[in-house]
């Protein structure tokens, strides 16, 4: 039998991408991934297929489980001959419970190993644009626990000490208890006009900062109903806050952006929002599927030599095309001297990466452009195929022929509702929280308002912005009765978000 054993993981601060390398590994080889509230549940997508995840989170005092029966969860599971990841919020070995947990291991033996992780107040103090030490401020920091537990740990703390003896203190699981925190600091000596700062779900879109002094925190921070998880950091450096922020200068910082893209196709958006500070929820209104059956694909691959021109308009089109291709033992060599159209740079680039380059990409989806450069070469008697989607509607098909040419239209793939939990974003748009929802095509409208045939989705998107990808999505929105809100100037993906970017600016 394999022999079990367990990674205690830090899943760092909250951000995906701020795991290690070597964390990032656990994930993908564990059997078994038992994981905290903290911890971002983004990073189980890494996991292998089959692997057991397992929730046994804490949210402020209602614990899910408590630590006896998690640590005896970790040891059934190795003694089974699991690989264990025990994935943690911060670093496991920081206020992460993780020590005792290895103390359970060794009483049978088991083996282990420790993975560290950015914690809390590294990397929330980072992304708030405090640093922790500064030559000119101070050269001590501590981390301390803000939590009053029954046993009174938090009385031990030798608050005299520590008060005037370390330049930033940095509290853990301290804003239920922040009244006591700044009454002992003011009592053991510290200046109450000393900078604080409470940082929440550092690292994430949504992190939120309340600032002040020892004197006048304990109202913002009531003012503004900031809540855990949240360090508090005290000391001089907070106030270099105001000069060295960066994260939530980011243009489109705190803003809550849902895009309806199937799954596959939204990591470019997903991202590259992402990266401009957005908090994005993704939410595939479609999911698209080979053909059940490929007899029409099938019947064109096998006169593949007879056309003169392939044209492509989605990256699924080409990706499925080629596929079947494969399947037929055929390669690109059978398409030697066929001309190829690749509407838009994406699909473009799916066949310049395969080592083709089309012949024709035009810069815009028109039909009129795309035959006026076909009619250079020829367009009557010509044979075309055109491999797309069932539903897809387009002009391009009719054009070609009333010009002489012969298409075929085949169907490559078949767009379906996909079976995705609604849950999420119902309460989002419920609670009126959604500033944009992206529409990147007719049937994510249409499938959107499916979904949701039971909400009210009037009601939602009179404070959402309709974000649309170009005309014909456009269009679908009106006749759904709807306006968009805002519509790409260029229909593509980097045009949409150029569009919402526009937007936010001046808004
Ligand atoms: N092991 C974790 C700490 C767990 S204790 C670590 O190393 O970070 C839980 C406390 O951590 C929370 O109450 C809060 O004070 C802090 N914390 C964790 N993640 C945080 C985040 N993203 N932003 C702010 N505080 C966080």
């Amino acid at each position: 039998m394999k022999k079990g054993m367990v990674y205690l993981v830090g899943a760092g601060p909250g951000a995906e991408d701020l795991i290690t390398l070597k964390g990032l590994e656990c994930i993908k080889v564990g059997d078994t991934i038992i994981y905290d509230y903290l911890a971002n549940k983004k990073l189980l997508k890494y996991s292998k297929k089959g692997c057991e995840l397992i929730y046994v989170g804490k949210k402020g005092s209602s614990h899910t489980m408590e630590q006896e029966d998690i640590n005896q969860l970790i040891v059934d599971k190795v003694l089974e001959g699991k690989i264990v990841v025990r994935l943690k919020g911060g670093d496991p070995y920081v206020f992460g419970r993780g020590g005792e947990e290895v103390e359970e291991l060794l009483k049978y033996n088991i083996d282990f190993e420790i993975v560290p992780g950015i914690t809390a107040a590294i990397a929330a103090s980072a992304y708030a644009g405090i640093p922790l030490t500064h030559r000119n401020y101070t050269s001590t920091v501590a981390f301390i626990t803000g939590h009053e537990r029954d046993d009174k740990e938090f009385s031990k703390i030798h608050w005299d000490k520590i008060a005037n003896g370390v330049g930033t203190i940095v509290f853990y699981m301290g804003v239920k208890n922040l009244p006591n925190i700044v009454k002992n600091l003011i009592q053991s000596g510290r200046s109450p006009e000393t900078p604080v700062a409470l940082i929440r779900w550092g690292t994430l879109p949504t992190q939120k900062v309340v600032d002040g002094t020892l004197q006048n925190i304990v109202e913002r921070v009531q003012t503004a109903k900031l809540t855990a998880p949240a360090i508090i950091l005290v000391g001089e450096v907070v106030s270099l806050r105001e000069k060295l922020r960066w994260f939530d200068k980011k243009s489109l910082f705190g803003k809550n952006i849902v895009i309806t893209r199937a799954r596959e196709q939204a990591s470019e958006l997903n991202n590259t929002l992402t990266k401009l500070g957005a908090n994005v929820i993704e939410f595939p209104t479609i999911e698209i599927v080979e053909p059940k059956d490929f007899t029409e694909l099938d019947n064109a691959i096998s006169s593949i030599r007879s056309y003169d021109w392939l044209i492509f308009t989605s990256v699924n089109g080409v990706k499925i095309f080629l596929k079947r291709l494969s399947h037929h033992k055929k390669d690109l060599r059978e398409l030697y001297g066929i001309k190829i159209c690749a509407i838009g740079p994406k699909t473009a680039e799916v066949f310049i990466n395969s080592g083709i380059h089309p012949d024709l990409i035009p810069p815009k989806y028109q039909a009129e452009y795309i035959i006026e450069e076909m009619e250079k070469i020829g367009i009557s008697g010509k044979r075309f195929l055109l491999p797309r989607a069932k539903v897809a509607r387009d002009v391009l098909p009719n054009k070609i022929s009333e010009k002489g040419g012969i298409i075929d239209v085949v169907n490559v793939y078949e767009t379906i509702l996909p079976d995705t939990n609604k849950g999420e974003v119902r309460e989002l748009f419920n609670n009126h929280q959604v500033d944009y929802i992206t529409f990147t095509s007719s049937s994510t409208v249409k499938n959107f308002l499916e979904m949701f045939a039971n909400d009210s989705v009037k009601d939602w998107f009179k404070t959402t912005k309709l974000v649309s990808i170009g005309p014909i999505t456009s269009d679908t929105l009106r006749e759904s009765g709807f306006a968009p809100s805002i519509e790409a100037e260029e229909f593509t993906i980097d045009g949409l978000i150029a569009a919402i970017l526009k937007d936010s600016e001046v808004s």
